[in-house]
C-alpha cells in the first residue's frame, strides 16, 4: 500500500460501502463488518478516514475504485470510492 501525506478529498456520493474491524485481519467479514453506501455508519467511517490520520490509498484490483483505510485507536476503517 501507498502511504498518503494529504487528507483525500472524498465525494460522499462516490462512496460504494465502507468497512470496520480488526486490522491485518482477514476481511471476508469475520474481523469485522461491511457496510453499504445506505447505511449511516458509513458517513461516520469516512469521517474517520477523512480525518488523515495513518491512511493509506489503495487502487481496488479492476482500477475502478480507490480505497482509503485508517487505522485509528486499533481499529481498522476502510471505504471503497469510486473513481
Ligand atoms: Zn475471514
Amino acid at each position: 500500500m501507498t502511504q498518503i501525506i494529504y487528507c483525500p478529498i472524498i465525494d460522499p456520493v462516490k462512496i460504494n460501502r465502507a468497512y470496520a474491524g480488526k486490522p491485518g485481519k482477514c476481511m471476508c467479514g469475520c474481523s469485522g463488518k461491511y457496510y453499504e453506501a445506505d447505511s449511516p455508519i458509513v458517513k461516520r467511517i469516512a469521517g474517520y478516514v477523512s480525518a488523515c490520520e495513518n491512511v493509506e490509498m489503495q487502487k481496488s484490483r479492476n482500477g475502478g475504485e480507490f480505497i482509503y483505510t485508517a487505522i485509528i485507536g486499533g481499529r481498522q476503517y476502510t471505504i471503497y470510492v469510486s473513481i
